[in-house]
């Protein structure tokens, strides 16, 4: 089925012939119709406040404003602090947590007439690949029920996948919006490292992350980027630039583009999963563009431990914090060793408490210099490996190895689950932007494809990225 992308809805809102008022009912009937089957979101704000919301919107489009993002509907993932609705993480530990102030994302969607809807499903503190790993419930992929949506992000991108918002934020560390993206056909961009605030992004792994956009097409994707990105002073992090204008780039003319396909990017994925890609590469190369196969990134297979050993670190680090004080969770025990013992205990999931465990060995004396120190320098080699390459040509390869696996299929042995991540976490370790799109379907199930590009060429990744879409028509699709 195809549904009216977001720049559509925008246009319909603009000449009138759409009311927000409408849209929002619009957006409830679906979720009214999918969400018990998906269970995509967390906390679904109250109809009737959404409904108020709209009108706000309205009388601001009667006064003849034109926000950006007027009327159009906006999920947010649940590790985005919104001061309005709950912000779990997917955590058990962060339950009844209501921050007290709201994400500069959030706050920029606000200020751009955005309407938004609720906070979508994780795996805990973004740490998964599936989304069974939320402390809450799993969610199901909307193309079929009986397998997953990809994660971390994977309520969001579900969410789009059946209409129950326009647009999404999720939050990519190692491929967690890129990843869903690629198992719903929808489209997702892990921008550039410092290009989108984190501030009140419940942090994971900080050198690694972002806030990323989703929606299901990539204009819409580009049009939630303009919004949120640029220099923020509550995040020392991001770049000295303004907000992008990517929604304006055209789709490229095919003859100026040049692809390298580097073989580590595709080796080692599913039969059905090359081929497809394979397949668009030749429709590109038909279309124009120059597709090179002989390029190597020859440290690419380092690319997963040295992720898992920075990520985990670093999450040691993060999860620090929640002790039982600083938050509603808590265990009381007699005494302040036992209550922060019990609340950690209790609070976090296994899958959390293993990575605490490993992150904290990574960094601890007499191991510190043959895992942590021995990843960063990993890290700042295959950055120089993807930085030289990306000055010559955009990179493409694939967004998981494998179709969507089904419920429970990779849950149980965490390599199988980690190994979902072999091409997405190369992009976070070298700070360039990376954006996923749908490559095709094979027996009914979405797959994607992976392109990178210079550190602040998200421009160029969109206008590739439209492209991408005219030759697979497949643009707005949804379930
Ligand atoms: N699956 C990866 C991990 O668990 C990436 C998650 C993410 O991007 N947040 O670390």
């Amino acid at each position: 089925m195809r549904r009216a992308t977001a720049s559509a809805v925008l246009e319909g809102i603009f000449s009138g012939s759409l009311s927000p008022e409408e849209h929002v009912m619009e957006i409830y009937d679906n979720i009214k119709k999918w969400e018990p089957k998906v269970k995509g979101f967390i906390t679904l704000l109250d109809e009737e406040a959404v409904l108020r919301r709209a009108k706000e919107v309205e009388s601001l489009l009667k006064d003849g404003k034109r926000p950006p993002l007027a009327g159009l509907v906006v999920a947010v993932k649940d590790n985005i602090s919104t001061k309005f609705a709950p912000t779990t993480a997917g955590s058990r530990m962060l339950s009844g947590y209501v921050p007290p102030f709201n994400a500069t994302t959030v706050e920029r969607l606000l200020a751009a007439g955005a309407i938004i809807i609720g906070k979508t499903n994780m795996d805990e503190f973004a740490m998964g690949s599936t989304t069974e790993l939320s402390a809450f419930w799993p969610t199901h992929n909307p193309w079929d029920l009986e397998r997953v949506p990809g994660g971390s992000s994977g309520g969001s991108a579900a969410v789009l996948a059946y209409g129950g918002a326009d647009l999404a934020l999720g939050s990519d560390t190692g491929g967690s919006v890129r990843l869903p993206a690629a198992y719903t056909a929808t489209v997702g961009l892990k921008p550039t490292y410092g290009l989108v605030s984190r501030y009140g992004l419940i942090p994971y792994a900080n050198s690694l992350e972002q806030i990323s956009p989703m929606a299901r097409s990539v204009k819409d994707v580009a049009m939630l980027l303009d919004v949120v990105s640029g220099h923020d002073p509550f995040d020392a992090t991001t770049l000295n630039v303004g907000p992008t204008r990517t929604s304006s780039v055209a789709p490229e003319d095919p003859s100026k583009l040049s692809i390298c396909v580097p073989h580590e990017m595709i080796d080692g994925s599913d039969p059905p999963v090359r081929s497809t890609i394979l397949k668009l590469l030749d429709r590109l190369e038909a279309e124009g563009v120059k597709v090179s196969y002989d390029a190597s990134l020859p440290s690419a297979p380092d690319a997963l431990p040295v992720y898992y050993t920075i990520a985990l670190a670093e999450a040691a680090s993060n999860l620090a914090r929640y002790d039982g004080k600083l938050y509603p969770f808590v265990v009381l025990r007699p005494n302040y060793t036992e209550t922060v013992t019990s609340t950690r205990s209790e609070g976090f999931g296994r899958e959390v408490k293993r990575r605490i465990l490993l992150g904290v060995m990574a960094l601890s004396e007499g191991y510190r210099d043959e895992f942590y120190v021995a990843a960063a320098k990993g890290r700042r080699i295959i950055r120089d490996e993807v930085l030289g390459m990306t000055k010559k040509c955009i990179i493409a390869g694939a967004v998981s190895p494998a179709p969507p696996p089904r419920l429970g299929e990779r849950i149980s042995d965490p390599l199988k689950l980690y190994a979902l991540d072999v091409y997405t976490v190369i992009a976070n370790l070298a700070g360039v932007p990376s954006l996923a799109v749908p490559a095709g379907f094979y027996d009914g199930l979405p797959l994607g494809v992976q392109f990178m590009a210079s550190p602040l060429e998200e421009g160029k990744l969109m206008a590739l990225g439209q492209l991408v879409e005219d030759v697979t028509g497949l643009r707005g699709v949804m379930a």
